[in-house]
């Protein structure tokens, strides 16, 4: 993958899809913009779109959204090992009919 075909990552606090936008002011600089449609979620800034894109993508919500969803994983297999006697006596009690 090259430098040029980094992709923004969903956004880390709502989940929805980042766009990339770039800014020119009167001065003639170029900045670029990644963020997304919810005005509340944290925006990524760079002189340029890779650097942009590489801002958004390294925000710290990442790091809390993999913690929750490895989270959710655990708590998935904890929830089934509670779950695994009933659904062993439904398919017990399905079988002998
Ligand atoms: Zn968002």
């Amino acid at each position: 993958m090259t430098k040029d075909s980094l992709i923004p990552y969903p956004c880390p606090r709502c989940g929805s899809e980042p766009k990339v936008q770039e800014k020119w002011y009167d001065n003639g600089v170029i900045e670029y913009e990644v963020d997304c449609w919810n005005d509340n979620c944290p925006t990524g800034w760079g002189r340029t779109r890779n650097e942009a894109i590489t801002n958004w993508n390294k925000q710290p919500y990442i790091d809390g959204l993999i913690t929750k969803i490895e989270q959710l994983h655990t708590d998935k297999k904890v929830l089934l090992d509670c779950l695994k006697p009933y659904l062993s006596n439904i398919v017990d009690t399905i079988l002998k009919r």
